[in-house]
């Protein structure tokens, strides 16, 4: 690898796939050859079939579109504890008010005993009221785990994607700049907004784009910047970011978006097709990228283009 090369156009990266022994064993890119859409994953288990090879932005598959299983994690939790009974209380405006945030602190605590150590992301899920970035017909279920219709075939993602996404993209360190890819409902864009000095959100669906900033709107956060576009293509004119989290799966992660990282930066994304893993790229210096296979995931897709 030739590190003095210039970065435009955008160098293909170079990538490592998981290592056969552990998902989330890691080693310096530089030993390895180009990682491609169809040797990206060496355990056989998980291995995405060859065809998947080609370009994101594929339509939806039925099945990856339908909002309850989507941006979810795909393996149950190794400790479930129970949702306390008022999370499945009906639906009423009222006692969301005085029982949101107890209900938060349960589900804050469900996602600590489910391997979320990160108090920084546990603090911000802790301080966002997730009921109101969905319909009120659904903001009695706001505060399970799971993932919610927004509309538009899309969803408001599960929190415990949400915090480990940003948990492994943050690793501890103070964020400056970071980037979502799919805003959806705003929600991960608000969290996003507890952990870092600055946060660019772009969604490719219009009608989406302005939900999120209407849901957004009352919790003034001046640091949020919502974009509409297509974020495939990152926001050049923002970058370089401390790290990025995609929220839609595309069948390879878009190499603008690694163009667009800080050396030392993260980026968290699914991706596949009908079968998606949970990535992180970490980039390690002008011309290198370390990537680490993290869990089974199923998102929306990642398409290309906006929708007007
Ligand atoms: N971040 C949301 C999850 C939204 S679902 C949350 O807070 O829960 C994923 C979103 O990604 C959808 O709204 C979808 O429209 C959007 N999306 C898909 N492809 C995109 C692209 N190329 N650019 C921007 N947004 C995209």
């Amino acid at each position: 690898m030739d590190r003095r090369k210039p970065l435009t156009p955008a160098p293909a990266p170079r990538q490592e796939g998981a290592e056969a022994r552990s998902a989330a064993a890691r080693r310096p890119s530089s030993s390895l050859p180009p990682v491609t859409a169809a040797n990206s994953n060496t355990r056989v288990t998980t291995g995405r079939p060859p065809a998947v090879r080609g370009t994101p932005g594929r339509p939806a598959r039925p099945d990856e579109a339908r909002p309850t299983n989507s941006n979810t994690r795909v393996a149950p939790a190794r400790l479930v504890v129970p949702a306390p009974v008022q999370a499945r209380a009906p639906a009423r405006e009222t006692n969301h008010g005085l029982n949101s945030e107890r209900m938060r602190a349960a589900l804050v605590a469900r996602l600590r005993a489910q391997g979320i150590a990160d108090e920084r992301v546990l603090e911000a899920v802790l301080a966002i009221p997730r009921h109101r970035f969905v319909d009120e017909a659904l903001a009695s279920r706001a505060y399970e785990d799971a993932a919610l219709p927004i509309g538009h075939g899309q969803t408001i993602s599960q929190p415990w994607i949400v915090a480990r996404m940003i948990a492994a993209a943050r690793n501890g360190r103070e964020l400056g700049k970071v980037l979502e890819v799919g805003t959806g409902c705003g929600y991960q864009a608000a969290v996003l907004a507890g952990v870092a000095r600055e946060v660019y959100s772009i969604e490719r669906i219009k009608a989406l784009h302005e939900l999120a900033r209407n849901r957004l709107r009352s919790f003034r956060l001046p640091h949020v910047r919502l974009v509409f576009g297509d974020g495939m293509l990152g926001v050049p004119s923002a970058a370089p970011f401390d790290a990025i989290v995609v929220a839609a799966a595309g069948l390879k992660i878009p190499d603008a978006l690694l163009a667009q990282l800080v050396v030392g930066g993260r980026l968290v994304a699914p991706e596949g097709g009908a079968r998606q893993k949970l990535v992180m790229i970490e980039r390690t210096g002008a011309q290198s990228w370390v990537r680490t296979d993290l869990e089974a995931v199923r998102f929306v897709p990642l398409q290309s283009g906006v929708l007007l």
